[in-house]
């Protein structure tokens, strides 16, 4: 954008709102060249010393940006709970340099991003107010309420709401916001002069009430009484009712300095884009502020929002890389806004919720279940996006050893869909996806008995998978397997998320002299070769998040001649150019597309029991006999890891050194 742009009030990228979110985003922006202008409606910042703890995708996201030298040293607390019930974050993954929780006074954070967005080159004008806005074609026009109640208009390429639980560009861009208001409430309130004792979300038979001394002498005390919902301002003499009927203990001497509340509300935006108006942050997910999920939540949709947004901006990207916001931000909000309402179940109920709490605690008596939900809350859970590698920031594999299953669980919190896994190199490819930790959508056309076998031999060794059936190659097949999937998805993990699509199932070749194919048969091997998966692919991208992984199998006869499979062959061939022609578009996504051409393989079939047959077969391979379905499973399970995220557009040969000559 050029001075003269400046000077005419426009913007590559108008933020409402100079939070923590807003201020990140304007950092991010800049960093990728866009022109940023932060509109405030608070003349000053607030100043709130609200603890505001960052997680540990968080901090990685901090480290990755050079962030963390100029917040400080960050003193860890812990260990931090999960519904009241203990839950230490750093359980997450041991290994990780961030692992646990990490306190910012929110108003040092705000300071520290501030500074670095304006050191960056962001313009921030506080005292002004968004009060109405159009979308045209190339702009989206911005009415403004600066300081002294003078309106005037600005234009932007893109007009971001950062601007809170209450946006305000939220409710003037149509957006809607699905969910629920409270109807539980905290009082919250910070002040001098008590001297009582510390306690952690305490449960008694009236409420649940927090305390705890800081180190500059004021208490923070938190109360929340079963059965009342106050509403209007908050009065310290709401809170010491409230402490005293709770508790029995009176603090009405005490001085209050900063008095609120908050509830369990939980409403999201429906979409996070609408045309050239964006939402991040608690604009567009509004939750109960538990343990701090709500600003981490917030600042990760910046870091994923900023660099897409600064690409489109400054033309490096189309804009529908802009849907990719959505696609990924708005499951990680589902998923966390799930797990706070489930929190604020276990801390808010009364009596009822006693056995709940109870099977909870034994439930987090086991190292896996601790691992889950410190991962989740962590934001290390497979909603979020990956992290940029960065050698010192990326988090370690965890080496988790479960009975049966692998040593290494590369794929934990995955979801996966194997097409054609009722038999064959789909079968052995989805007992591996699961090994890994992945749940495993078998899919299969006809062969009920086979896929539920599939499923049996995975649940025998601790793993999770559904059948899904659907006949590919008919009209209204992708529609089918996707009903299926995303059910089967839903009923297990609330969401319809998919990571990792392996395209197996195809109509292979017995053979036929090229002038005996009819088209008839030309047609069916396209349908369910070439045409199904192309459109597996489309529907899959919908719901496959950063980090996705698509494996199409293709077969070594592409690169061998062999006449009486040429129909075979071409389709094989087209799958190829899907993967090859793919892979750019998808890697902005984080997400790899990679082809596996099998050789000769034994898939159970009736060939491999003739002993001649299997003899003769061997010849082609350079180790001179036939593969195992094992073989090439293993192959393109290592391609779902994030070991091989360096590699996409590829062919990989897995025959066996059959195109060796
Ligand atoms: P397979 O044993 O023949 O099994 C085929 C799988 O695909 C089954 O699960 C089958 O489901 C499903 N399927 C077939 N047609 C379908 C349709 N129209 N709609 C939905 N599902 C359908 O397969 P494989 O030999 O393991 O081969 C797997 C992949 O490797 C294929 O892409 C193949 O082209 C490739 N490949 C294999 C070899 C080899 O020697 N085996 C060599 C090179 C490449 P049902 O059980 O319900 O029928």
């Amino acid at each position: 954008m050029s001075r003269h742009d400046a000077a005419a009030g426009h913007a590559d990228v108008i933020l409402a709102g100079a939070g923590p979110v807003g201020l990140f985003l304007a950092a991010e922006l800049r960093a990728g060249g866009a022109d940023v202008l932060v509109l405030e409606r608070l003349t000053e910042p607030t100043g709130e010393s609200r603890a505001s703890v960052l997680h540990a995708r968080t901090m990685e996201i901090f480290a990755d940006r050079g962030l963390l030298p100029k917040l400080g040293d960050l003193p860890a607390v812990g260990p931090g709970h999960f519904g009241g019930l203990r839950l230490d974050l750093a359980e997450a993954d041991p290994d990780h340099p961030y692992a646990g929780q990490w306190e910012c006074l929110q108003y040092h954070l705000e300071t520290e991003l501030e500074r670095h967005a304006l050191d960056l080159g962001a313009r921030i004008r506080r005292g002004h107010t968004v009060t109405g806005l159009r979308q045209t074609a190339d702009r989206v026009h911005v009415d403004v309420r600066g300081p002294g109640g003078r309106g005037h208009r600005l234009t932007a390429a893109y007009l971001v709401g950062c601007d809170g639980e209450d946006s305000t560009v939220r409710g003037l861009g149509g957006f809607e916001f699905a969910g629920r208001e409270a109807d539980r409430v905290m009082l919250r309130a910070d002040v001098a002069g008590l001297d009582i004792d510390d306690r952690r979300l305490k449960r008694y038979p009236a409420g649940i009430a927090t305390a705890y001394r800081r180190p500059d002498g004021t208490t923070r005390l938190m109360v929340h009484r079963h059965g009342e919902q106050p509403t209007g301002d908050v009065t310290f003499s709401q809170v010491a009712a409230a402490w005293s009927a709770v508790t029995g203990e009176d603090i009405g001497h005490g001085r209050a300095l900063w008095l609120n509340r908050f509830g369990n509300a939980s409403r999201q935006a429906t979409e996070y884009r609408r045309g050239r108006v964006l939402l991040a942050g608690d604009a567009a997910h509004r939750q109960m502020p538990v343990g701090g999920q709500a600003v981490n939540l917030g600042l990760q949709d910046a870091a994923d929002l900023g660099p897409k947004l600064a690409r489109v901006v400054t033309g490096q990207a189309a804009p529908r890389l802009l849907d990719t916001y959505h696609a990924e931000r708005h499951p990680a909000g589902a998923h966390t806004l799930a797990n706070i309402r489930a929190q604020a179940h276990l801390l808010f109920g009364p009596d009822e919720v006693t056995a709940l709490r109870e099977v909870f605690g034994e439930l987090l008596e086991f190292a896996t279940v601790r691992r889950h939900l410190a991962r989740t809350i962590s934001g290390l859970d497979a909603a979020a996006p990956p992290p940029r590698p960065a050698p010192d920031t990326r988090p370690h594999s965890s080496h988790t050893h479960l009975p049966g299953r692998s040593t290494v669980d590369r794929l934990t919190d995955k979801t996966a869909l194997v097409t054609g896994s009722s038999r064959g190199i789909g079968r052995a490819t989805a007992i591996r996806l699961a090994r890994e930790g992945a749940l495993v959508a078998v899919h299969y056309a006809a062969n009920d008995e086979a896929a539920d076998d599939t499923v049996r031999l995975i649940e025998k060794e601790g793993g999770s998978a559904f059948k899904v059936r659907a006949e590919l190659g008919v009209p209204g097949d992708v529609h089918e397997l996707f009903l299926g999937l995303e059910r089967g998805l839903k009923e297990r993990i609330g969401e319809t998320r998919l990571d990792i699509l392996v395209n197996n199932a195809a109509v292979t070749s017995t053979g036929s002299a090229p002038e005996d194919l009819t088209p008839e048969e030309f047609d069916r091997y396209f349908a369910v070769n070439a045409k199904a998966p192309y459109f597996i692919v489309q529907r899959a991208l919908e719901q496959m998040p950063a980090g996705g992984r698509i494996v199409n199998i293709t077969t070594g006869v592409t690169r061998t001649s062999v006449p009486d499979q040429v129909a075979y062959a071409m389709t094989k061939g087209a799958v190829e150019q899907l993967t090859f022609q793919l892979a750019r578009t998808l890697a902005p996504r984080g997400i790899t597309i990679n082809s596996v051409a099998p050789g000769i393989t034994d898939n159970g079939g009736a060939v491999f029991d003739n002993p001649q047959a299997v003899e003769a077969m061997a010849r082609f391979s350079a180790f001179n006999r036939v593969g195992e379905a094992g073989d090439v499973a293993d192959v393109i399970t290592f391609l779902t890891t994030d070991e091989a995220r360096w590699i996409t557009g590829a062919f990989v040969d897995a025959t066996g050194g059959t195109l060796l000559g």
